[in-house]
């Protein structure tokens, strides 16, 4: 008889993606899936965002509110990197002047 030693990880092993938020690569299986329009139920043809888990714990303290509307305005998933972070950054700063 033989004890397994080791736990085999899903087929989501090895495959990296890319923080939305701070641009970390990370192993898919440690991100969290972030759907920017909310309906994270129609996957067809969808390429979904990630966030790491710091990131993602700080996206759950703060106001969700307005955070899907922000992030499809920052144009998320249709412009560079670049342009989204600093579109992102700036309706974030926005909402905190609110706040
Ligand atoms: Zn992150």
């Amino acid at each position: 008889m033989t004890t397994p030693s080791s736990t085999l990880r899903g087929s989501d092993a090895g495959q990296r993606v890319t923080c939305i938020a701070c641009g970390e690569t990370l192993d898919r299986g440690d991100a969290r899936e972030y759907d920017k329009h909310g309906d994270r139920w129609d996957r067809e043809g969808k390429q979904f965002e990630y966030l790491c888990k710091p990131c993602h714990r700080e996206c759950c303290h703060r106001n969700r509110e307005g955070l899907e509307e922000a992030l499809v305005a920052a144009g998320a998933g249709r412009t560079d990197r670049k342009t989204f972070l600093e579109r992102f950054c700036e309706v974030s700063t926005d909402d905190e002047t609110i706040d």
